[in-house]
């Protein structure tokens, strides 16, 4: 049974891109508020930090009434996800609203966020934002948002989603690229009809995962999410599955429904509403709050285990208290102890000594984030650099790696070959755009990232998107900072070709020989399809400062024979040296010297 009175929907963009406008926008045309009311200030807006790291770091809920129906509208972190906050959020809802800047396009740092949406089979909305920019090319933006769509889709249904043209800012939609005017009806009519309503099971008895915890200095701690079975009233009887396997009795207090963005208080609220909930003071993330009757708790979204340690230590330098205010090692603490209960993927132990806490965390950004936090708090500490928490594997030492998504302008190319490769990076894709960028996906060790965005952010001048996405532990990739190198012949005939590739993550220069002409370029990106291997060969101009690390290259060639797939892609991560001959290859890009 699905209900028809409401619609769960997880809001999805890259920032800036007007999601906080294209709520407001809702908000003001929905019936939530009244003529004379106020908007007032811009909702969901991002906070600071937010906005100087290009990132979403919170989750926010707004609620608007549209002919009777409420849409729930559920932010989502826009990057880094720190502990399944993503996959929690995105449980909350049935379906998504993709929004994207019509001039920029989408950016990598929503993949994440849509992989896991769809995956999660939500119905996607695309909505192609900013419509009125001189600059807008919404006919490229929707291709390449299918394209992406394409790329992520679980479910057939995903493959066929509507699409809505907005200028948020002037507060208008319709389904053609060339609106100008009018209300945002068109977006309201998309929801209500492609999003499904929550399924529900009003007669069951009463279940909600907390997705996420909000505090009231009066009521304490209050459980929010969507409420999967049954109904919850003021003063009911519940019980509390907490994470260590306990349960514990508990007496609902208040039952709030949201309202615009309002919290309201509710007498009763069923199946399918998202509502926060008080009185149970101990409750965590992802526990579940059920009636008393229930065995089973909800399936709880898996914690990755941190990553990345450093340690926080009482700043006892005589120049500490200048700037920010001199804090205790009991005030450290607690501020940190206090952080834990909602940034779940963060653990705090004690130190060798009483001032020092180690404190781990999902990746570097994660921890960055918490000591850039207390810092404007005003706490004044110290921290050493972060650490990649290693362990013990079946066969070895292993270590965290991450999926690396960047995009950047072609120029940088060269730049983040090299320092990348530096890093154990290994490349498993690359894309050059019509737009003059560049989008790689690299395989590297968490280690390898630290301190990378710094170097990142200078080495492209700026103008480079960089994202992680957790792959567990593998094993340990060597030392970094040794260059080894690698080098692929081939020609166009298909018959010369390959040679090894010491290491894939280094393979550095692409020799091909159509004739007896020797070109070099160097090597970003293979793709093997079929017996088809596709080249990636980035221009001569970014050569230069890459020959130096790439000194001894051997070269070989070897018989034609097409290569399966698996070796193809063995090319790609191997660790030693491999022999391939692709019957052909595709160069791209190719404006070699
Ligand atoms: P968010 O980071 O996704 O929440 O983005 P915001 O809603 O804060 O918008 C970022 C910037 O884009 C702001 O300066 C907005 O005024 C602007 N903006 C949002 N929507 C539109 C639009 O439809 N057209 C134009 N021209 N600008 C817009």
């Amino acid at each position: 049974e699905r209900r028809s009175d409401i619609r769960n929907v997880a809001i999805i963009a890259h920032v800036d891109h007007g999601k906080t406008t294209l709520v407001d926008a809702l908000l003001k045309q929905s019936h939530v508020f009244r003529d004379n009311e106020q908007v007032g200030e811009l909702v969901l807006d991002s906070n600071p930090l937010e906005r100087e790291k290009g990132i979403t770091i919170v989750a926010k809920n707004a609620a608007i009434e549209h002919r009777g129906v409420r849409i729930n509208i559920i932010d989502t972190p826009g990057h880094a996800d720190f502990g399944g906050e993503v996959e929690r959020v995105l449980n909350m809802a049935d379906g998504c609203l993709l929004v994207v800047d019509a001039a920029e396009g989408p950016m990598p740092q929503t993949r994440f966020v849509l992989r896991k949406a769809l995956e999660l089979g939500l119905y996607p909305i695309v909505v192609i934002n900013k419509i009125d920019r001189p600059n807008a090319r919404p006919a490229e933006v929707l291709e390449l948002t299918s394209d992406l769509i394409l790329e992520l889709a679980t479910q057939e249904h995903q493959l066929d989603f509507p699409v809505i043209y907005a200028s948020a800012r002037d507060g208008y939609a319709g389904t053609s690229p060339d609106v100008r005017g009018g209300d945002m009806a068109p977006l309201f009519a998309a929801i209500l009809e492609r999003v499904p309503g929550p399924e529900c099971d009003p007669g069951a008895p009463f279940r909600m995962l907390v997705t996420t915890l909000l505090y009231d200095s009066y009521r304490g701690r209050i459980a929010v999410g969507r409420i999967r079975d049954g109904a919850v009233r003021p003063r009911m009887a519940i019980q509390r599955f907490a994470h260590d396997g306990g349960r514990g009795s508990f007496r609902v207090g208040q039952v709030f429904g949201f309202r615009g963005l309002d919290r309201v208080e509710l007498e009763e609220a069923l199946a399918g509403d998202i509502v926060a909930v008080t009185g149970v003071p101990d409750v965590l993330i992802g526990e579940t709050l059920a009636d008393p009757s229930v065995t089973e708790p909800l399936p709880s979204i898996a914690l990755e285990p941190p990553a990345v340690k450093m340690t926080f230590r009482v700043n006892d330098s005589p120049f500490a208290g200048r700037e920010g205010q001199f804090v205790t090692s009991r005030q450290l603490r607690e501020r940190l102890l206090r952080e834990v209960e909602t940034n779940i993927a963060l653990r705090v132990e004690d130190g060798e000594t009483p001032d020092q806490f180690i404190v781990s965390g999902r990746g570097e950004l994660h921890l960055a984030i918490l000591v850039e936090t207390m810092r404007r708090e005003g706490y004044e500490f110290a921290v050493t650099r972060p650490e990649v928490i290693l362990r013990d594997g079946p066969n070895g030492r292993e270590e965290p790696f991450e999926r690396l998504l960047i995009e950047a302008p072609e120029s940088a190319t060269g730049f983040l070959i090299e320092a990348l490769s530096g890093r154990k990076a290994q490349m498993v894709g690359m894309h050059s755009g019509e737009d003059g960028r560049v989008r790689f996906e690299f395989d590297i060790p968490t280690r390898g990232l630290i301190g990378f965005r710094d170097v990142f952010i200078t080495g492209t001048g700026g103008e480079g998107i960089m994202n992680t996405e957790y792959l567990g532990y593998r094993p340990w990739a060597g030392e970094i900072g040794r260059h080894r190198s690698g080098a692929l012949v081939a020609s166009e005939t298909g018959t010369a070709l390959a040679y090894g590739i010491a290491a894939a993550q280094e393979r550095g220069i692409l020799f091909i020989s159509p004739g007896d002409e020797v070109y070099t370029g160097m090597v970003v990106g293979l793709h093997a399809r079929d017996n088809d291997l596709d080249v990636n060969v980035c221009r001569a101009k970014h050569l230069t400062n890459i020959r130096s690390s790439t000194a001894d290259i051997a070269v070989k060639l070897v018989p034609p024979q097409p290569p399966s797939l698996e070796q193809a892609l063995t090319l790609i991560t191997a660790d030693e040296m491999v022999e391939v001959t692709p019957r052909s290859i595709r160069i791209r890009k190719a404006e070699l010297n």
